[in-house]
């Protein structure tokens, strides 16, 4: 049996990092709005938009303008949405496999990118001010306990304002019954 058909929680750590497609799509901004997620046209300013990757990928949870998250079984289990459809971990947890185009499976580490499915094919932006704007709402919206009514009437005025774009939308998955 391929260590990737195997039940997650058994991985080792090098090989857990090996499912993931390097894509970058866990680090395009968020919005979540009564029951979708939207993934916007503005990435982490962390990520390195020329080599596809994260600037600082040993040193993310040390940063604190960043809201980056891990992703362990504790994500998946709890917060499923923050991660593409496509998201390698998030397919495995939904008994889907792995995408044809992981390099797992085709042998070629640039599979992921030949196929259009990393954030570089995507119409995304590197965003300093704009960002900033975006998580202090995020967090204003956190610490009041603001309803997703209120963010979102908060963010419209934000996306106005800085010409933010939704690239992506989807339902929230269901919660897996807990076993
Ligand atoms: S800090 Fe986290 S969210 Fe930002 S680019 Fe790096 S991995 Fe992605
Ligand atoms: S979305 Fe999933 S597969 Fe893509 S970079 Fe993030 S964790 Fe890896």
């Amino acid at each position: 049996m391929n260590f990737y058909e195997k039940p997650l929680s058994e991985l080792t750590d090098e090989q857990w990092e090996q499912i993931c497609l390097k894509c970058g799509k866990c680090c395009m901004l968020k919005y979540s709005d009564n029951g979708v997620i939207h993934f916007s046209n503005r990435i982490c300013k962390y990520f390195d938009l020329k080599k596809g990757i994260c600037s600082c990928y040993n040193k993310r949870f040390e940063l604190t303008d960043s809201e980056c998250k891990k992703v362990n079984l504790q994500l998946l289990e709890e917060n499923l949405e923050l991660l593409p459809p496509s998201c390698a971990y998030r397919r495995l947890y939904e008994g889907k496999g792995l995408p044809p185009y992981h390099p797992l499976l085709t042998g070629n580490p640039q599979s992921v990118i030949l196929a259009k499915q990393t954030v570089k094919a995507l119409p995304v932006h590197l965003d300093g001010t704009q960002e900033k704007a975006v998580i202090a709402l995020l967090r204003t919206a956190k610490q009041q306990n603001w309803s997703d009514d209120r963010l979102m009437q908060n963010a419209r005025k934000v996306f106005e304002k800085y010409d933010l774009q939704w690239l992506e939308t989807y339902p929230y998955p269901p919660k897996k019954p807990a076993t």
